[in-house]
């Protein structure tokens, strides 16, 4: 025998901290200085950004601390018209993966400093493997969004 149950539907929400730990502490506080940092890893050479404490692909702790290029080149984005939950900035906005100079991974965050309203004309300028750089606030907090965006050269 089989009971059927009735279902509402309902928003969950949790709100929560995350401690930053040593590494990323020292990342978002060099954001405050307009400085991007990475680290070294010792044993393959690949310098990740955001710094992080180990190499996930060594298993070793990351040695040296490297202050990156701000610039870098566009490796793939994604243009948002729609408002959702937890989204980083009002839309629209243009999600992308940032290679900077002198990194081995890719570096999350925006493409700005343009016209985003018509995706047609933002289709025009925006090309995987254009040089961008990122544009600083005035008013830095330590947070990844000190970088408003990162500009297209
Ligand atoms: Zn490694």
């Amino acid at each position: 025998m089989t009971k059927e149950y009735k279902t509402i539907k309902t928003e969950l929400r949790l709100p929560y901290e995350l401690a930053y730990g040593a590494t990323w502490t020292r990342f978002f506080e060099g954001m405050k200085e307009k400085k991007i940092y990475g680290t070294k890893c010792p044993k393959c050479g690949r310098v990740l950004v955001p710094a992080r404490s180990f190499c996930p692909r060594c298993f070793v702790d990351m040695g040296e601390w490297i202050e990156v290029s701000q610039e870098g080149k566009l490796v793939a984005w994604c243009y948002t018209n729609y408002r959702y939950f937890g989204m980083p900035t009002e839309p629209p906005f243009i999600g992308a993966q940032i290679n900077l100079d002198g990194t081995d991974v890719n570096f999350l965050h925006l493409i700005g400093g343009f016209d985003l309203s018509n995706f047609d004309e933002v289709r025009k300028i925006v090309k995987n493997g254009m040089k961008v750089r990122a544009e600083w606030k005035d008013d830095r907090n330590a947070h990844i969004m000190d970088i408003r965006y990162f500009k297209p050269l």
